[in-house]
């Protein structure tokens, strides 16, 4: 992948963040920072704002929404961009959604991810599908089937490699625990942090506190809209208010 030693530190930095879909507010006045080679969590309940935090980062967000507040990336005020050009210069998202392409094989869509390096005339850009495979063995295994057939953990899998074609500099992930077994998501998580000794910053959104806590470096915990604790990951699957809301004994977890 690139080489992220250049890198400016924090790759990302969101200072007042807010986002609302007409009258109504759903992120508000968020301060959020992600570094190169670390992975950053925003945990929080159903309808705390986290989707929309990540469209709002991408530009990604419906016609009924808007957001205002500074987005730096790399050093650059970017919340004017369209979503192509925080793309092109290295943004990826993986959406709640996953979003394959069902009736085109693994290694088809994998290659799609690609397809803007290949267009922007980046040698050697196929070769990431290597780094990609040595990652995900399974989907190596199963290159030649279609995506449309993969197990969920399998589409998540491949939804990340996808994602990783594009030698992102900013990786955010919108809840790639959603509806895995808790096998598949250990194994997912582990590969979550693997990606760390590539330099890439990650942010990462969840729902599963517990998983996304432990594989984490720095937390966030979003509620209704706003960040109301953050700290070491550590520190944080510690704190008896996370305990109580999301580490609780016989609370379901995704
Ligand atoms: P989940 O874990 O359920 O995906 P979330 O933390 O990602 O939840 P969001 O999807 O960001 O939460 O939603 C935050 C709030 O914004 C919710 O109250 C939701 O109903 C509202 N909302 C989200 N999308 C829209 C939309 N397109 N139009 C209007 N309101 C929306």
């Amino acid at each position: 992948m690139r080489n992220k030693n250049t890198f400016h530190d924090p790759v990302l930095k969101v200072t007042g963040l807010s986002a609302r879909y007409g009258k109504v507010t759903a992120v508000s006045d968020v301060d959020v920072a992600v570094k190169s080679s670390s992975i950053v969590t925003v945990i929080g309940a159903n309808g705390a704002g986290k989707s929309t935090l990540l469209n709002s980062l991408m530009g990604s967000l419906p016609l009924s929404g808007s957001s205002n507040g500074s987005i730096e990336y790399l050093g650059a005020e970017i919340s004017g961009w369209q979503v192509e050009r925080r793309v092109d210069e290295g943004i990826s998202l993986v959406p709640e959604r996953r979003e394959l392409f069902g009736s085109m094989t693994v290694e088809d869509n994998l290659l799609l991810g690609g397809f803007r390096l290949h267009k922007a005339g980046q040698k050697g850009w196929r070769d990431t599908i290597d780094e990609v495979y040595e990652l995900f063995p399974r989907l190596k295994e199963r290159r030649t089937q279609y995506a449309g057939t993969l197990s969920g953990g399998e589409r998540q899998m491949l939804a990340v490699g996808r994602a990783l074609m594009a030698q992102p500099r900013l990786l955010m992930l919108d809840e790639p625990s959603l509806g895995l077994a808790p096998r598949i998501v250990r194994e997912i998580f582990h590969i979550i942090g693997r990606l760390r000794s590539t330099g890439v910053a990650i942010l990462l959104v969840e729902q599963n506190a517990r998983a996304a806590l432990q594989v984490a470096d720095y937390g966030y915990v979003l509620e209704t809209g706003e960040v109301v604790l953050e700290g070491p990951a550590s520190e944080l699957a510690d704190n008896p208010r996370v305990i109580e809301s999301y580490l609780g004994l016989g609370k379901k977890k995704a």
